[in-house]
């Protein structure tokens, strides 16, 4: 049953609800706060929401004029000064409103009903890997196979310059990483040149889909020139809490362009969700967090500092399974029993371990089912194992990796002292001097940064070949996702070669076989694209090319 509402108060409610007659609609045309203050209104009360907004919001003026917008909302014109100066009384309302309720309800959920889009321009790759940190937020980047780098905005490269650099050192910095940017500049048409060679267009591919794609490839092989510092752009959507949350983390942060980034976002998500981010910078709260953050950093260091032995770097494998559970795939048959069961947990598990192999392949089969695309993942039964590996990878490959956001992820400070990758088509163009030029004059200027006590600034200098280590904690319907997605053809080389040794660890070190197994969808295109590659290179063989 839904509210009958007077035909004055369906005036009212439509330019704000998509529906008022149906249990389920969505809200438009209202400032975030407002929204969020209505939902919030929920949990004490027994009305529902359009009558809530008729007896406790319409009259106090927290709606923007009524006439706007219309049912399914629509652009409007643009507002009189008269609606300005009321939208804005309304919305200092909502405001007060809404401050009251998330203090006397003192519920972070409150702090998760409103939202904002932000984008977030000229950030360097240290920047977005902060600003991509937090797992409840949606992020959009610049893509670095599509985007060339080799063109000057403003008379410049596109990458920053920090501001903790001065004198000698700066200068030197931009003028390593301008010559940087030369190398990426001048390789580029070369190893066009080569792909095209490498690659040649088939009948069935456009001209245009065929220069795209040499050029992507081009993109791909050359990003590991590109420095750290490089800029880059980032939309976010994320809830007032989120946002809380990441300014909080940005305030503590050692860099100042994270420090200073935070400043501008904070101002800016003011001017649209200033009731959700009023502790950021409060002395007794959002501060107070802050410094519990950098100082908990700081003190952790300095315990390390004492306790850790300076190891010389030893070589180690891209991908090490450093933690797993003997009895995962076990786990996982009991955890699939659980939801079409009356029995407990832990009687279940006594019941998987009897179960005979086949048995166990038969529960697992059933649950996994017949998946027509790899978005039709198994249910939480794959939650209950986990993996953790140890990753030292290319820069590019963990900028990538570290998007996921359903696992747990940490990384070490990105320095040369762990060596580099060079993609093959480097050599095969000969252009590898070149590469290792830039690579080492990146790795000096690193050396001389962090010499001159700025350990933290120096990863700005360092080019996105040389390697960093990670750790991703995932449970196995993560693994599923990561493995599937990142090991699929279109991926770029670097991280499907990580995502294929992650499943193979998985299959032969873990010994969690049916699960590796489950772990294998590639849709039809994936397929078609592989056999043609496969076709391709074998006429290439047969050729003598
Ligand atoms: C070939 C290729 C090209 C790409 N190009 C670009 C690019 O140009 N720009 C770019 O920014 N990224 C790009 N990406 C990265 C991609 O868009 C995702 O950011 C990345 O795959 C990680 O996010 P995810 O949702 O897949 O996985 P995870 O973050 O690991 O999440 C796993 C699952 O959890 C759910 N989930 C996670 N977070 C949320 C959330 N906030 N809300 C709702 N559901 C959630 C989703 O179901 C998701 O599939 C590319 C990836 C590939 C493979």
């Amino acid at each position: 049953m839904t509210d009958q509402f007077s035909p004055e108060e369906r005036a009212a409610l439509s330019p704000y609800f998509t529906n008022l007659d149906g249990p389920v609609f969505a809200l438009v045309n209202l400032p975030e706060v407002v929204k969020g203050a209505l939902f919030a209104r929920y949990s004490r009360s027994p009305k529902s929401l359009r009558r809530l907004f008729l007896d406790e919001f319409l009259n106090t003026g927290v709606a923007p004029h009524a006439n706007r917008g219309g049912v399914g909302g629509g652009i409007s014109p643009p507002p009189t000064s008269t609606e300005e100066a009321e939208r804005e009384t309304g919305r200092a309302r909502a405001e007060d409103l809404y401050g009251r309720m998330f203090f006397e309800y003192g519920d972070d959920s409150v702090a998760q009903l409103g939202g904002a889009h932000l984008a977030c321009e000229g950030a360097s790759n240290l920047l977005t890997k902060v600003l991509e940190w937090g797992r409840l937020a949606a992020y959009l980047e610049q893509s670095t196979r599509y985007v060339p780098y080799d063109d000057l905005v403003g008379g410049h490269y596109r990458y920053h310059v920090p501001g903790e650099l001065e004198g000698d050192l700066r200068d030197r910095y931009v003028r390593t990483l301008d010559a940087m940017f030369d190398t990426y500049r001048e390789l580029l048409p070369i190893l066009r040149e080569h792909l095209s060679g490498r690659f040649p267009k088939n009948q069935q591919t456009s001209d245009a889909a065929y220069r795209m794609s040499i050029r992507a490839k081009a993109l791909d092989t050359l990003r590991g020139l590109l420095p750290a510092a490089t800029t880059s752009n980032v939309g976010i959507y994320g809830t007032g809490q989120a946002y809380e949350n990441l300014l909080l983390r940005m305030r503590a942060h050692p860099l100042l362009e994270v420090r200073a980034y935070a400043d501008l976002m904070l101002a800016e998500l003011r001017k649209v969700i200033p009731a959700f981010l009023r502790r950021v910078d409060l002395p007794d709260r959002g501060t107070a967090w802050s410094s519990y953050l950098s100082e908990t950093r700081q003190e952790t260091a300095r315990v390390a500092a004492e306790l850790l032995p300076d190891d010389a770097v030893v070589p180690r494998d891209e991908v090490t399974l450093t933690d797993f559970d003997p009895e995962g795939e076990v786990k996982v048959v009991a955890a699939a029993l659980y939801a079409v069961s009356d029995a407990p947990d832990d009687r279940l598990l006594d019941v998987a371990r009897k179960l005979t192999e086949d048995e166990r392949r038969a529960v697992l089969a059933a649950y996994v089912g017949r998946r027509t695309n790899r978005r039709h993942r198994p249910g939480r039964a794959f939650e209950r194992t986990s993996y953790r590996f140890d990753v030292l990878a290319d820069y590019g490959a963990f900028r990538d990796l570290q998007r996921h956001r359903l696992l747990t992820l940490e990384w070490q400070r990105l320095s040369p002292r762990h060596g580099s990758v060079m993609p093959e088509a480097i050599a095969e163009a000969r252009v590898d001097a070149r590469w290792h030029r830039s690579l080492d004059a990146s790795a000096a200027l690193h050396d001389a940064i962090a010499a001159a006590g700025l350990a933290e600034v120096a990863p700005y200098a360092v080019a996105m070949a040389y390697r960093v280590r990670f750790y991703m904690e995932m449970n196995a319907r993560e693994a599923m996702h990561l493995i599937e997605l990142r090991s699929a053809p279109q991926g770029h080389p670097a991280y499907r070669r990580i995502a294929q040794t992650m499943h193979r660890l998985i299959a032969e070190r873990a010994g969690h076989r049916a699960l590796a197994a489950a772990m294998t969808f590639a849709d039809h295109s994936e397929v078609a694209l592989e056999r043609l590659e496969a076709e391709r290179a074998a006429e290439r063989r047969r050729g003598g090319r």
